[in-house]
């Protein structure tokens, strides 16, 4: 019990220093992103005047998660929630209805037309919509704006700070765009076929003309039956796919055993639903699809 209160006596000490900087941070706004890659968009459109956390970190997969009696808390300071929509966080809903929070939600997708999983080749009978809407840019131009909306609603006083911040963010959008246009098609059309685990890509897909085939649906929830992974070894035989690419949020066994009994190769990590750590490749959505798009231009165009 001393020893306890020997700690407490000494944090309390290191909080009193550092308490011009904890108040300040104490006032900003708290919001709080269900995923890493919207706590990216919402610290780029809410830029000092808001404190954003994500509540699936760095790798962490927003599909399946178990939610801590901490992410409650956080949920009940927060004065927004950012969420994706379209059916990504099955565990949210029950979340912010125990947590008490009064916070609204923005939903970022909310206006994006949405991909059914059919549309792109698999149907596994689990889901009927495609929720990785972000994987095409100008999609994320409306996640921008939904975000900087709700910003505006839940602090009328920063809205000139925040239509500032997403006006210049869609300006590096717009840029980015035009980049993955520009690096799909410099590889030759022919070889624009892309394995991964899980079907993350389908809005890549359908906005840029890469053809993208995976064992696993468009959820990590299920796993790849045993008949998928013999077809796509056929596939990537019969069309001479050259590469299988590892995703952070993905076990890498399968497609490793996939390259394997295939002859691809591997063609690296690439990031799909979330970020890397801030020190990683991948550490804001930019820098992902950057990543990501010199990962498949590498791999295919030699
Ligand atoms: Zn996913």
């Amino acid at each position: 019990m001393l020893r306890r209160r020997n700690v407490l006596t000494s944090l309390a000490a290191v909080a009193a220093s550092a308490l011009p900087l904890a108040v300040a941070a104490q006032d900003k706004p708290k919001v709080v992103a269900t995923f890493s890659i919207l706590a990216d968009l919402a610290k780029n459109v809410g830029g000092d005047r808001v404190e954003v956390t994500a509540l699936v970190g760095p790798d962490g997969d927003a599909h399946v998660y178990s939610p801590t009696p901490a992410d409650g808390r956080r949920l009940a300071e927060a004065k927004l929630v950012v969420a994706n929509g379209l059916k990504l966080e099955g565990w949210v809903g029950r979340l912010i209805k125990s947590s008490g929070t009064k916070a609204p939600v923005a939903e970022a997708a909310k206006g994006v037309q949405p991909l059914k999983t059919a549309e792109h080749g698999h149907d596994h009978g689990h889901t009927d919509v495609d929720p990785h809407a972000w994987q095409n840019v100008a999609n994320v131009k409306r996640y921008v704006a939904n975000i900087r909306d709700g910003l505006i609603a839940a602090d009328p006083a920063g809205k000139a700070a925040y239509e500032a911040n997403a006006a210049a963010y869609l300006e590096k959008l717009d840029a980015l765009d035009k980049d993955v246009k520009a690096a799909i098609d410099a590889i030759p059309r022919d070889r624009r076929k892309i394995i991964t685990s899980h079907d993350a890509f389908g809005y890549f897909q359908k906005a840029y003309g890469v053809t993208f085939i995976a064992p696993q649906g468009v959820s990590t929830e299920a796993e790849a039956s045993a008949k998928d992974v013999a077809r796509i070894i056929q596939q990537i035989r019969r069309e001479k796919i050259r590469a299988v690419f590892l995703e952070n949020v993905s076990d890498p066994r399968l497609l490793e055993r996939i390259a394997k009994e295939s002859g691809a190769r591997i063609g690296g990590k690439i990031y799909s639903d979330a970020l890397s750590g801030p020190d990683g490749p991948a550490g804001t959505y930019i820098d992902m699809m950057r990543h990501n798009i010199r990962a498949f231009s590498a791999a295919l165009s030699s």
